[in-house]
């Protein structure tokens, strides 16, 4: 398997996006993009570096501040960004197998989930362009006729969007997808693992016919994020990432009051009680923890089940991870693949370690599977207690804890107890008890009986330390405009 490399790939694209034109970085330094399954180097990048950052800004202000993007029609900007879906679409081999390589998912996955719905935001997202509107106002405290208010929504200017490797294109896709429908431009750091994918898109954006500029794309490190988070140029950045590095971009936006959203971490509680649909909650409970190895912020890694059928849905867990296919994502059958780094192995086999070490109880899984790529099998605890760091913590792999209860009232306590809000899962057949504990659930995604369905339409963010704002529907535009009122004074 040593062509891995991407040969269909042309290796301008293995360059800084900056103005619409590939550039080397200012000093000439690379970094190499490796395959998690092969440990093998897939591709070499130029590496972005502060001075960089600075180019791309200097190009996304210009775009900004004179030329074509935020003046066009707004149903000429539209049809460029529903463009850009379509080029998706029309490449969504080539773009799935760029995420499995780069990021080590199954690409029976990527060709369903992200690379779709990837395409889907950018189609979504192309119709708000020509909809955004502001209202007229009457004023409340002038006779009437004699004042005149009305508010523009307006493009809140450069954007730096920071992004994670867990879904490449579709972190990409959701951030750009509402800044451009809403006429910003854009300099795009995706994260050191998983560059490839967005550089691509980048391409295919131009090839969409987006003007220079709009969106300049800066491979490098968290120093090159640092940048764009600290510069004076940017006015609003967006981040998706650890909660630690959520409260640096907060801390370096700080200086000059930029505005921010953020997506951040999850610990999110997934609660069966005993009149579910235990076949379909097993199986749901299962993709909730293991889907993309568990690298994904709203990984179900919770699970709380009441006490008579406790045993039942855990053997039931323990018995699919069991079975699920481990392997390179590149073969068509594989179900788990590797994680994305020795770091983030590493970090996993930590949390696995920490939980033997407090006393937990080993149900299923608990190992590095092979010597070669960063494996790991699906592991299932029980018989932890709240202070334990697998109880608390987020540990973004395939590990699931398991947790019996006894009191219905009490469960909402039990699943609200966490730092984090970003997603919780009910399953139960009872409409009234499903609809009680959704609303009592501090999350800001609830799912009955279903789990990580996700749509563009539908807003997705986090309650407490899971961030600030929404992405997708309308409010994802929210993040990305202005409210400007105008008064005029008529008597
Ligand atoms: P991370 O450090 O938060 O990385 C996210 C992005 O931020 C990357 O593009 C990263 O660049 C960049 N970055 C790093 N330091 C920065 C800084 N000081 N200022 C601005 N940008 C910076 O996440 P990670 O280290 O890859 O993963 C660690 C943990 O974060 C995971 O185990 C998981 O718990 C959590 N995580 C959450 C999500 C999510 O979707 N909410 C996604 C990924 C990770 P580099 O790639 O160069 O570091
Ligand atoms: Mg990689």
């Amino acid at each position: 398997m040593t062509s891995h490399t991407t040969d269909a790939y042309p290796a301008s694209a293995r360059r800084l996006f900056i103005g619409g034109k590939w550039v080397d970085a200012a000093d000439g330094e690379t970094f190499v993009t490796l395959d998690p399954a092969t440990e093998e180097p897939l591709a070499t990048v130029a590496r972005a570096r502060a001075r960089d950052v600075d180019r791309a800004v200097t190009a996304a202000r210009e775009a900004f501040d004179a030329g074509p993007w935020r003046r066009m029609a707004p149903g000429a900007r539209g049809r460029i960004i529903h463009r850009i879906g379509d080029l998706i679409l029309e490449h969504a081999d080539e773009l799935a197998r760029l995420d499995t390589l780069d990021n080590g998912k199954p690409i029976s996955f990527a060709s369903v989930a992200d690379i779709p719905m990837a395409a889907d935001l950018f189609h979504y997202m192309s119709g708000w362009a020509s909809k955004i509107e502001g209202r007229s106002v009457p004023y409340s405290n002038a006779p009437h006729g004699t004042t005149l208010a009305f508010t523009l929504r307006e493009p809140v200017g450069v954007v730096g969007q920071i992004i994670p490797w867990n879904f490449p294109l579709m972190m990409a896709a959701w951030k750009l997808g509402p800044a451009l429908a809403a006429g910003c431009t854009v300099v795009l750091k995706p994260a050191e693992q998983t560059p490839l994918s967005a550089l691509r898109l980048a391409e295919l954006m131009q090839e969409a016919g987006l003007p220079d500029g709009v969106v300049n794309v800066v491979p490098g490190y968290g120093d090159a994020g640092a940048a764009l988070a600290a510069h004076p140029g940017v006015d609003k950045i967006a981040f998706t990432g650890s909660t630690e590095v959520g409260r640096e971009i907060v801390r370096a936006a700080a200086e000059d009051l930029k505005k921010v959203t953020l997506e951040l971490g999850g610990k999110s509680p997934n609660i069966v009680f005993a009149d579910a649909d235990l076949e379909r909650a097993v199986a749901a409970s299962t993709g909730a923890i293991f889907f993309n190895q568990g690298e994904s912020c709203t990984a179900g890694s919770r699970l709380f089940v009441e006490r008579a059928v406790f045993d039942e849905v855990v053997d039931g867990i323990a018995e699919q991870a069991e079975r699920m296919r481990i392997g390179p994502g590149l073969e068509p059958d594989t179900e788990l693949g590797p994680l994305v780094s020795r770091e983030q192995l590493d970090r996993v086999m930590g949390y696995i370690d920490s939980g033997r070490r407090e006393g937990a109880r080993l149900v299923t899984g608990g190992t590095r599977v092979g010597e070669r790529g960063y494996f790991v099998a699906p592991t299932v605890f029980t018989d932890t207690t709240a202070g334990m760091r697998i109880r608390a913590e987020e540990i973004f792999g395939p590990v699931l804890v398991a947790t019996p209860f006894d009191d219905t009232d009490d469960i909402v306590r039990l699943a609200n107890d966490s730092v984090y809000g970003l997603a919780a899962g009910v399953f139960t057949r009872d409409a009234a008890k499903a609809y009680r504990t959704a609303a009592a659930l501090r999350a800001g995604t609830v799912w009955v009986n279903t789990w990580n369905t996700l749509d563009a339409a539908v807003p997705f963010g986090g309650y407490k330390q899971s961030g600030w704002g929404r992405e997708m529907g309308q409010e994802a535009l929210n993040g990305y405009l202005e409210t400007k009122s105008v008064i005029t004074g008529l008597a």
